[in-house]
């Protein structure tokens, strides 16, 4: 629910407001001001507040409810451009962000040199990967957590960049935040996990949630909100709440072989649209080989990205994980053509949302 205060309403008049749906029905509420006026979002199931008892408030100019199965990351709810601070690092709004690396630590040295490899290219953050989920149990699925964070400690001295990394087991949570991890991922095949999101939803470092490759457009929106909400079974909002989510679009299943997941395009501008949130998109990931992550990176870029997450692999050839589709020397060229695009395309447009789906 949004209420709008009529232009010149007085703080006081507002505070009002805040305290009727504070105390009559234990919601949160977050105030905005815009051009003139004051604008308050309800956190929680706002469904329960009466409007009548809302409007009749002085200064109340209107109650718009909020259709969106997904409040907290829904532009309808937060107008402008999230932009979330990785120590020090942007993400969001005019920013462009690469997140790059291995896709996962193999050893120190495959670590290292990767890890400097990314850096020299101009990645921002560094993809540090210890635990990896795979289809098949066969396959290289990480060393043993706690070695894996030793190195993830090395390829951050080496390389003093902040680093992000994939949880799929909510035990592993406290190591990795001891051991540093900036941005916490969520993989595609954890997407929906609502414990997992909840568990996030009670800290405050930044998570990468990545787009379930069967989800469509709201389920994805409504993993965000799960991080994001803080709200407990009941309904009521329990002061928790992760409002440092970046979306991660990396391609869904299709009929054709070719590619390793189908990338659309147009979710770029669409999600861009719906939601405040930063959103970044994946073209190891979805394309599956590295012959096709260099132009895929421009075509996500110039469709509205804030970022680019791919794989960069000092030795791509032996890579126990991978390998086919990640870069080399070519980051370096992705990495400053995407941000020539970037650069070109944002010029008399503030955030690089099209026209036709900015609310
Ligand atoms: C990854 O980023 O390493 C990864 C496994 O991607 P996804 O979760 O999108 O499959
Ligand atoms: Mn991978």
């Amino acid at each position: 629910m949004i209420i709008h205060m009529v232009e010149g309403a007085s703080e006081e008049q507002a505070d009002r407001v805040i305290d009727r749906i504070v105390n009559d029905y234990g919601l949160q509420c977050q105030t905005m001001v815009g051009a003139g006026s004051i604008v308050i979002g309800v956190k929680g199931m706002a469904g329960i507040v009466d409007e009548g008892r809302v409007t009749e408030l002085p200064g109340v100019d209107r109650v718009i409810r909020i259709t969106e199965k997904y409040k907290d990351a829904s532009r309808s709810f937060h107008h402008e451009d999230t932009i979330i601070n990785v120590n020090g690092t942007l993400v969001g709004g005019s920013n462009l962000t690469i997140f790059g690396g291995p896709c996962a630590i193999e050893s120190e040295q495959q670590a290292v040199d990767s890890s400097v490899m990314a850096r020299d290219a101009g990645v921002d953050i560094l993809r540090a990967f210890v635990d990896k989920s795979r289809t098949s149990p066969y396959d290289y699925r990480g060393l043993e957590i706690a070695r894996g964070l030793e190195i993830v400690k090395v390829m951050k001295e080496a390389t003093g960049l902040p680093v992000v990394c994939e949880l799929i087991d909510l035990r592993h949570l406290d190591a990795f935040l001891e051991a540093g991890i900036d941005v916490v991922q969520i993989g595609a095949r954890s997407a929906q996990y609502s414990p997992l999101l909840e568990e996030l939803s009670r800290i405050r470092t930044p998570v990468v949630l990545k787009h379930g490759f069967g989800n469509d457009l709201n389920e994805w929106l409504c993993a965000a909100a799960y991080i994001m909400s803080g709200i407990d079974r009941s309904g009521k909002n329990t002061g928790a709440g992760n409002p440092n989510v970046i979306l991660c679009y990396r391609g869904i299943r299709s009929f054709e072989s070719e590619t390793r997941f189908a990338a659309d395009i147009s979710m770029i501008p669409l999600v861009r649209g719906k939601s405040h949130l930063p959103l970044i998109a994946d073209p190891s990931h979805s394309s599956g080989d590295r012959a096709l992550v260099e132009r895929v990176s421009y075509g996500f870029v110039a469709a509205g990205a804030n970022g680019l997450e791919f794989d960069i692999h000092s030795n791509p050839e032996e890579a126990l994980c991978d390998g086919r589709q990640a870069v080399r020397e070519e980051a370096g060229r992705i990495v400053s053509r995407s941000r020539a695009i970037h650069a070109l395309l944002a010029e008399g447009s503030e955030s690089g949302i099209p026209a036709a789906v900015s609310k």
